[in-house]
C-alpha cells in the first residue's frame, strides 16, 4: 500500500511516553499509522523530521481572531497564518467580536468566513448574555464549540448577566451537554479600584495591574464553582492568572464539581515587573501577577489542577497599544497582546528548563484541551483513525524574537518581543496537508475547516 504522507526519523511524543526513530504514516487526512520509521508504508510524500520531535497538532483553545467586524486588528486568514507558523492546527475563536457571536446567524457568519479564509482548523465559543438566554439551545443546534460569559466588563464591552440569569443560563447549557467558560474577574471590585485609581492619578502600566487585584480573580472562580456544584453544568475558566485562582479551582475538583482551567504563557513567563520594563505593551486581562502568585500558579499546572494551555492571542494595532509612548497613561491604552508565534517556544523553553516534560506538555497543549472541548481524538491525539493534525518541533533551537514585525499576524504587539526561546515549531501538518515548513506558511487559505462537535 502506498499511502499520501509519511513523517519520518522523528521522536514521537504523546502523554503516555516518547519513541525515538518513529514516525506517523497518513492518507485521505487520517492517520494510519504510528511507529517505527522502518515499519511505515511507502508513501507519495516524506517528511523527514529529521531527529525532531513529532507531536499531535497544538491545539489552542482561546484566541481572538476578531473577525466579524474588527479585520483592521484581525481576521481569521491573519490569525490561522499566525497559527499554522506557530505549530498550532487547532484555533477556538472568543466571541467578542462586532456583532458579538450571540446569535446562531453571527455564529454560521463567523463559520461562513472561517470556510473562507482559515488556514488551520478551527471552532468558536457563543457569549451568553442578558439578551439571549432562549438562544441557548439555538446556538448548540448551530455548532458552537462551548459558551463564554465575561463577568465584567472587558475588552469590547459585553454587558455580564446578573448572578440569577448565569444560574438560569447554567441550566440551559446544562441540557446541551456542552461547556462554560468564564472571563472570572468580579467586575465591582476591578470598577471601584478602576475608579479610585484614575481620580488618584495613577496612570502607570503597574497601576493597570494593581487595580485588578487577585481577590477579584479568586471570588470569581469561587463563585462560579458554587453556581456549577448547585446546577451541574460543566465550566471553564480561561486565562487563570494567579496561585489564589488555581487553588480555588483545585478546591472545585477535590468537589467533583466539573470545573476546567487554562492558563496562559504570559502568566507563567513574566511577572508584574514586565509592566516596569516593557510598559503597556504587557498590559492584558488579568493582569501578570507577582512572583509569589507566578510560583503557586505553575504548582497548580504541575499538579493538573490546571488542565490546559491557551494564548489569549488578542490582537490590537500598534495605536490601540500606546506602541510610541509605552509608559504613557495606562488607562488609555487596550488589554492584549498576540501569542499564537511565541507559545510553543515558550513551552519548550520550560521544557528546557526542566519545569515541564514533553509528555506534560503535550497534555496541556494539545491532548487535554482537545478533551475538555470535546474534540479528542478526532483532536489532541495521534490515534490511528483520527485528524493527521502533527506539529514537529525542534526542541533545541535557541533563537530571540528580534523583530515581532517578523510575525504573521496582522498585530505586532507582543512583550516577548526581545526574549529567547529554546525550541520551536518547525513544520505544521493539518489533516495530511503541510501547512507551515521552512519558515513559511505554503497551506492555502480557506483549507482550514470548522471542527464538528
Ligand atoms: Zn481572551
Amino acid at each position: 500500500m502506498t499511502v499520501d504522507l509519511v513523517v519520518t526519523n522523528g521522536t514521537v511524543v504523546t502523554p503516555a511516553g516518547r519513541s525515538p526513530d518513529t514516525g506517523v504514516a497518513v492518507d485521505d487526512g487520517t492517520i494510519v499509522a504510528v511507529g517505527r520509521t522502518d515499519n511505515l508504508p511507502a508513501a507519495d510524500r516524506t517528511v523527514d523530521a529529521e531527529g525532531n520531535v513529532v507531536v499531535p497538532g497544538i491545539v489552542d483553545c482561546h484566541i481572538h481572531n476578531r473577525e466579524p467586524g474588527l479585520e483592521y486588528k484581525e481576521d481569521w486568514e491573519s490569525a490561522t497564518r499566525a497559527a499554522a507558523a506557530g505549530g498550532v492546527t487547532t484555533v477556538v475563536g472568543m466571541p467578542n467580536t462586532d456583532p458579538i457571536i450571540d446569535r446562531p446567524d453571527h455564529l454560521e457568519c463567523k463559520f461562513e468566513r472561517g470556510e473562507a479564509s482559515a488556514h488551520v482548523d478551527f471552532q468558536s465559543y457563543v457569549v451568553v448574555t442578558s439578551e439571549n438566554l432562549d438562544l441557548i439551545p439555538a446556538l448548540d443546534e448551530a455548532g458552537a464549540l462551548g459558551y463564554k460569559i465575561f463577568l465584567g466588563s472587558t475588552v469590547g464591552d459585553v454587558p455580564p448577566p446578573s448572578d440569577g440569569e448565569i444560574l438560569e443560563a447554567m441550566e440551559r447549557i446544562r441540557e446541551t451537554g456542552k461547556r462554560l467558560g468564564f472571563h472570572e474577574e468580579n467586575g465591582e471590585i476591578v470598577d471601584f479600584y478602576t475608579e479610585q485609581f484614575q481620580a488618584e492619578g495613577r496612570n502607570e502600566p503597574i497601576d493597570f495591574a494593581h487595580s485588578r487585584p487577585v481577590i477579584a480573580e479568586r471570588e470569581a472562580v469561587e463563585r462560579m464553582i458554587t453556581f456549577a456544584a448547585e446546577t451541574g453544568v460543566k465550566i471553564h475558566m480561561y486565562h487563570v492568572s494567579s496561585g489564589d485562582a488555581a487553588e480555588a479551582v483545585a478546591r472545585g475538583k477535590e468537589r467533583d464539581v466539573a470545573v476546567t482551567a487554562e492558563t496562559c504563557p504570559h502568566y507563567l513567563w513574566f511577572t508584574e515587573d514586565v509592566l516596569r520594563e516593557k510598559g503597556n505593551v504587557a498590559r492584558i486581562q488579568p493582569p501578570i501577577r507577582d512572583a509569589g502568585q507566578q510560583a503557586r500558579l505553575w504548582t497548580s499546572l504541575q499538579t493538573g489542577a490546571i488542565d490546559c494551555i491557551a494564548t489569549d492571542h488578542a490582537p490590537h494595532t500598534a495605536e490601540e497599544k500606546l506602541v510610541d509612548d509605552p509608559f504613557g497613561n495606562t488607562w488609555d491604552a487596550i488589554s492584549g497582546f498576540v501569542g499564537l508565534e511565541t507559545e510553543i517556544p515558550a513551552l519548550l523553553t520550560f521544557v528546557d528548563e526542566g519545569r515541564l516534560t514533553l509528555e506534560e506538555w503535550v497534555h496541556h497543549h494539545a491532548t487535554r484541551p482537545a478533551e475538555v472541548w470535546d474534540m479528542y481524538p478526532k483532536k489532541g491525539s495521534l490515534q490511528v483513525g483520527t485528524d493527521a493534525d502533527i506539529t514537529i518541533v525542534d526542541p533545541d533551537r535557541t533563537w530571540t524574537l528580534e523583530d515581532a514585525t517578523t510575525l504573521h499576524s496582522k498585530s505586532c504587539v507582543t512583550p516577548f518581543e526581545g526574549e529567547t526561546f529554546t525550541g520551536k515549531a518547525v513544520t505544521t501538518i493539518v489533516r495530511g496537508e503541510v501547512v507551515y515548513e521552512d519558515g513559511k506558511v505554503v497551506g492555502e487559505s480557506g483549507y482550514g475547516t470548522r471542527v464538528d462537535v
